[in-house]
Formats: C-alpha cells, structure tokens, sequence
C-alpha cells in the first residue's frame, strides 16, 4: 500500500527559480525509497516540501490517504508526528545549551498527548532515554553530555533517536551521512538499516552518493534539475536502458 502519494509536485522559489518540476512517485509501506542526484537538483526542496516547512505551486502530496494540502492546524500536527526528518548536519540541528537527554525527551513532550507507542515504553524519563541511547547503539553516559561533547557520528545517532523517538512511520532522511568520515557513513547506514526492520519504518532516502543509495534503497528515484528522469530497482541499476544521467551517475563512482 502508498504510504505516500506524489503527482506532479511543482516548486518554485519567490526568486523565480524552478526547483521541483511534476514530480510524482509512490513510497510504499515499509520501503526505502532511494532519491539520489547531485547538488542542486532539488532534492532538499522536495523533502521540505513533503515535511510541509514549504508550499507547493501545483500537484497534491497524499501521506496515508490524506491531502496535505488540507489539512487543519491539528491534522498537521498529526502529519508532523508521523513524519520526522533527519539532516546532513547533526549539529545545527542539536540546540547546543541542552544535554543530549533533554535534547531526545523534546519530541516525546511535545507530542506525548497523542502518541501510542509500540516499541518503546515510557515509565520514566531517564528509563526511555536509556532505551533511545540502546536504539541507536550509544552508550548511556552520553546523556549527561552536551553536544559539543560528541563526535559527529554520535550527534547523527542523537538526531536518528530524536526522530525514532515519537515512532513515526516515514522517516525523510536528507543526506544523512554526508557530514561524515567513510567509516561513521557506513555504521550509520547499517544502523539505519536495522531500524528500518525492527520498528517498521518507511524511508525516503535522499543523497547525492549513489552507491549508498542503492545499498540502502529497494528502488532508487533519480532527479535532475527539478526533475525524475529515471528510476530502478535494487536489481537493474545497472542495465542497459538506465537514462544516460543516470549512467553518468555511475561513471563518477
Ligand atoms: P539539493 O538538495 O538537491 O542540493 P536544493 O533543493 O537545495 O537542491 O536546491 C534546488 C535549487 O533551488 C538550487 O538551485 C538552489 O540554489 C535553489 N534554492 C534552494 N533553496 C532556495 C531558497 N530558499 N530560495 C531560492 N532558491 C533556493
Ligand atoms: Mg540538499
């Protein structure tokens, strides 16, 4: 079943520029949905706009059946809980005066009247947050820390917690290892591998590295200049009727 519905997303900026053009995919229930094209394409555009931080000019974006564009001030906060986001910078997006535990109870308070959570359970703060650090294979001296205090993969592990957090079921991941060395990016995708299975997530999974793309994604939108201009699953990325951009895309790994 589409857990998420595109047709013909269109974007432009009050500049005039033109960065989502007629977009429309599906993003099925469980999956991990690949988005991969190099800088500029528009693929942070269209993760905004999916998170509804954006508006779009034309087209309809359908989560779970609903129109977004619709939606009430508390439909969205619903929408908001059941889709959380995780960017390329961990830091800039960890307040830096709070600890790492009052950083990973702020979803959860704000959202704690209408969450029912399956796979973590709330007894106490101190206990959850200990389950968040377990979720995410930190250890539990971290929550007394600041952010400043953690390496660059710890702080991405911190924001996976936050969005994991609330229990969402799509996650948009926006280039979420680009910050980090080769070793950390790799750990990091396994991480986010596991918890895709054990807590039945959905992601739509954005990155300018297409081997990472392809390792992560069952199948693999390719956008170029506002656009799709091809898609392939985990099995044909390297057949012969790819688009010559997506060729391309091959030639530089
Ligand atoms: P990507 O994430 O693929 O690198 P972006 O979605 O960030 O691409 O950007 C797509 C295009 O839109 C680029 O040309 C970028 O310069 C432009 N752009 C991004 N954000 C804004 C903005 N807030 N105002 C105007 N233009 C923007
Ligand atoms: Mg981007």
């Amino acid at each position: 079943m589409s857990l998420l519905e595109l047709k013909e997303v269109t974007k432009t900026y009050k500049s005039g520029k033109l960065a989502v053009n007629k977009v429309s995919f599906n993003l099925n229930n469980g999956e991990c949905l690949g988005l991969v094209g190099e800088s500029g394409c528009g693929k942070s555009t269209l993760a905004r706009c999916i998170m509804r931080v954006e508006n779009i000019d034309k087209g309809s974006i359908v989560f779970n059946g609903e129109a977004m564009e619709k939606l009430s001030e508390r439909r969205l906060h619903h929408y908001r809980k059941k889709i959380q986001i995780v960017f390329q910078n961990p830091s800039s997006a960890l307040n830096p005066k709070l600890k790492i535990k009052d950083s990973l109870i702020d979803p959860y308070d704000q959202y704690r009247q209408s969450l029912n959570l399956r796979h973590f359970s709330f007894h106490s703060k101190e206990q959850f947050i200990l389950q968040l650090l377990d979720a995410v294979e930190l250890p539990s001296e971290l929550a007394d820390r600041y952010p400043h205090e953690l390496s660059g993969g710890q702080r991405q592990r911190i924001t996976i917690a936050r969005a994991i957090s609330i229990e969402p079921e799509l996650i948009v991941l926006d280039e979420p290892t680009a910050s980090l060395d080769v070793l950390s990016q790799k750990a990091v995708l396994n991480l986010l591998t596991d918890l895709r299975k054990t807590l039945d997530l959905s992601y739509l999974f954005i990155s300018h590295d297409l081997a990472a793309v392809n390792q992560m994604s069952q199948r693999t939108l390719v956008m170029k200049s506002g656009e799709v201009v091809d898609q392939f699953n985990e099995y044909n990325l390297f057949s012969n009727d790819r688009h010559i951009y997506t060729k391309k895309l091959i030639s530089i790994f």
